[in-house]
């Protein structure tokens, strides 16, 4: 949205700033992100009352009857209507048009493809492969505000991957609501591994780094097409949610943690020093004392590098939100302090196994005392300015790692 008003010639400002017009990009994943989007949404008018204020996006798409009560806001546009932004911003200014047909993304059945807008850091672009997610988790909502799998085009993903190495980027992120997903939607048979395939064929890409993805994709025939690409990295994030088949079942994940621990095996059979990340939400519905300690058991078993915890949060619309037995919050934050611990624990062993040993880094920046950069299973590595006689700015270089500090390790060249 933010390329389109630049190529419109817009001026972009901070949030903070007085603007003519803002826009702002609801989330509505919890009751909280919905509360988070309706204050910012107040706050833009309280900036500049003159100014024009669009919601936009998943709590937009879901929520427009809730926001319709706010007197703040002027425009309320969907996931679809992105593309249009400007031309329905500028029909409202120009006419007073209201824009009023959201399109009910449930029975979107086409990708829509922005073109080549991708989000790119320094040395990092995160593309964007599919839209929408069909499995329909008890505690999701993301379903009804993105609607069904639509998977882009191979041709659009490679011709803004090659534009992308074109400008000197090294490391694309292939990212999507469940790129698991990815090709379901097509008439042809193309999956997720037939697009990294194709994206490690393109010149000055160097690193491939897969999204958040669902650990049903992780079977034999998939890994070990995947271990013959040597640009994909050894960093895996399978989102887990729980270690408790029952818990599993009623949160309506597809997998069991037997399979979940196969998919893990086959990962680190094949991949040296695979970092395997994950998420977890503690305090459930129905999360017993028992079911808790048999997700401790297994996590302690899978060793993950890093888990990142939520506590369970209710969201309306859903149907774990009017499950039985609703967790404690002081449980909820107990669970999730143990597990935060575990995580923390396991990080530091993980990266306390490299001192002594040498990792490529692609290098980043520099925030004057150090050199930082990411290794090919990213974790953070610094070196010290002291140590450096370059510019290492996207440049891949081999260090050696001397210690470790917090999550980070520190090395010299
Ligand atoms: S797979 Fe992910 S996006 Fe899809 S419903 Fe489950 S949690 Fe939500």
């Amino acid at each position: 949205m933010e390329q389109k008003f630049i190529a419109a010639k817009y001026e972009i400002v901070s949030f903070d700033s007085i603007a003519d017009i803002y826009i702002i990009n609801t989330c509505t994943v919890t009751n909280m992100s919905d509360r988070k989007s309706r204050q910012m949404l107040r706050r833009a008018k309280q900036l500049n009352e003159n100014s024009v204020i669009v919601a936009v996006g998943c709590y937009a798409q879901v929520g427009k009857k809730e926001l319709e009560e706010i007197p703040e806001i002027d425009l309320i546009l969907g996931n679809n209507e992105k593309n249009d932004i400007v031309e329905i911003v500028e029909q409202y200014i120009n006419e007073k048009n209201k824009f009023d047909e959201i399109t009910d993304v449930m029975y979107q059945k086409e990708y829509l493809d922005f073109g080549t807008v991708t989000y790119t850091e320094k040395t990092r672009a995160v593309i964007k492969i599919q839209d929408g997610c069909d499995r329909f988790c008890s505690y999701c909502i993301i379903p009804y505000a993105r609607g069904r799998v639509r998977s882009r085009r191979p041709e659009s993903i490679i011709k803004e991957v090659e534009s992308i190495a074109k400008k000197g980027i090294k490391e694309v992120v292939i990212t999507g609501i469940h790129i698991a997903s990815y090709g379901k939607d097509f008439k042809e048979n193309i999956g997720l591994i037939d697009i990294i395939e194709k994206l490690n064929e393109v010149e000055g890409i160097e690193r491939i780094r897969l999204g958040s993805i669902e650990p049903t994709i992780i079977k034999e025939e998939f890994v070990q097409r995947l271990k013959k690409l040597n640009k994909v990295c050894n960093h895996f994030h399978l989102s887990l949610q729980s270690a408790c088949n029952e818990t599993l079942k009623r949160m309506n994940r597809k997998y069991t943690i037997e399979e979940f621990k196969d998919s893990v095996k086959l990962l680190r059979d094949n991949f040296e020093n695979a970092a395997l990340t994950t998420d977890v939400i503690v305090g459930f519905p129905g999360e017993t004392e028992e079911e808790f300690n048999i997700t401790v058991e297994n996590l302690k078993e899978i060793n993950f590098y890093k888990m990142h915890v939520f506590k369970y949060s209710r969201r309306k619309g859903t149907k774990a939100a009017v499950m039985p037995d609703q967790i404690d919050g002081q449980i909820q934050e107990e669970r999730s302090r143990v597990l935060i611990n575990m995580s923390n624990e396991n990080q530091i062993s993980f990266n306390k196994k490299y001192i002594g040993n040498n990792v490529d880094v692609l290098f980043e920046e520099s925030d004057g005392k150090y050199y930082k950069g990411h290794t090919t299973n990213y974790i953070m590595v610094k070196v010290p300015l002291g140590f450096v006689k370059e510019n290492l700015e996207n440049v891949i270089k081999s260090v050696e790692i001397t210690d470790t500090e917090n999550e980070e390790l520190i090395g010299r060249i």
